[in-house]
């Protein structure tokens, strides 16, 4: 069962007060930010920089922003003094940059780079046409938004799917059915990697100090990082009342949100 945090909110934060850090993972679009029927026109309100802001300043807390975004994209919504203090994991994990570094490529992702050509040119060249669809080339990843095609051209999308599903057992990649997004991406990335990643980058320091990680998310594609987290704590976004889901909290909307990151940010 999937309980509804903010019931049990004063439990669930004395548990994570009494770790010496906390690890945070939060998805991007849905989780901190509206969705918009146009990806580029989202933005994080104000309500959400002033929280980041605060969390960021917490030295208890080392933020992750885990998204399917490009992180120069993400860079771009969180503005330069959100996201030069957190840790940013984009293309669904295969951009990792952490505070002060580079942005490099996860190694899982490196090889499959180059297959994705063939599945972008075919996509490309018979689906071009159709309008109300946006095509996005990332570094490691290809989406293809159709959150703005017509109703009656929704079949294209099904044959398109069932073109790329043709594609996938040819080279090492896989299709996420997003929503009203498909994006195909190499075969061993998912958002998990920023988790792997980021206990890496911190082992030595985390070998002394107790911590606890808590995911959030309102997709699909956050299931990977619920399922890396199976003893810490996991929140869904989610309206619907019995999601199918790995996470053991939900959290109605943004707004709830919003509620819980603040009381988080508060933590000393
Ligand atoms: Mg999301």
């Amino acid at each position: 069962m999937v309980i509804d945090l903010l019931k049990e909110i004063d439990n669930v934060l004395n548990h994570i007060s009494s770790f010496r850090k906390i690890l945070l993972f939060s998805d991007f679009d849905g989780t901190l930010a509206a969705i918009k029927t146009d990806p580029k026109s989202v933005r994080l309100s104000k309500k959400g920089e002033a929280i980041l802001n605060k969390i960021i300043e917490n030295e208890k807390i080392i933020t992750g922003i885990v998204s399917g975004r490009k992180i120069s994209e993400l860079e771009a919504f969180l503005g330069s003094h959100i996201s030069e203090n957190v840790n940013l994991f984009g293309c669904h994990g295969s951009e990792i940059k952490f505070e002060g570094a580079e942005i490099r490529i996860a190694k899982e992702a490196e090889k499959a780079q180059k297959t994705l050509a063939p599945i972008i040119d075919f996509i490309l060249n018979k689906y071009n046409k159709v309008s109300g669809i946006i095509f996005e080339k990332k570094e490691n990843s290809f989406a293809v938004n159709y959150r703005n095609l017509k109703y009656s051209d929704k079949e294209k999308i099904n044959e398109m799917k069932n073109d790329i599903i043709e594609m996938l057992s040819k080279y090492p990649v896989k299709l996420l059915n997003l929503k009203k997004v498909l994006e195909i991406v190499p075969l061993d990335v998912d958002k998990s990697l920023a988790i792997k990643a980021t206990m890496d980058k911190y082992a030595e320091m985390l070998k002394s100090f107790s911590h606890v990680k808590i995911c959030i998310g309102d997709d699909i594609t956050d299931e990977n990082l619920f399922r890396e987290n199976i003893d810490g704590i996991n929140i869904k976004i989610t309206s619907i009342s019995n999601p199918g889901t790995s996470a053991g909290y939900f959290l109605k909307n943004i707004s709830q949100n919003y509620i819980f990151l603040n009381k988080i940010s508060a933590i000393t």
